[in-house]
């Protein structure tokens, strides 16, 4: 089973990912979200 993350929790890691600093634990939750998350993937945190 996958381990689904919020989408805050996402946006915490997100700086790491976008570092590659994650380790893979941590970045295999994220890069499902950020499929179906266009907030994650336009970069904005969701605050207007
Ligand atoms: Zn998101």
């Amino acid at each position: 089973m996958e381990r689904a993350v919020s989408h805050e929790q996402v946006q915490e890691l997100l700086g790491a990912y976008a570092l590659d600093a994650l380790d893979g634990d941590e970045a295999a939750p994220v890069e499902p979200h950020l499929t179906g998350c266009p907030r994650c993937t336009a970069g904005g945190g969701g605050a207007p």
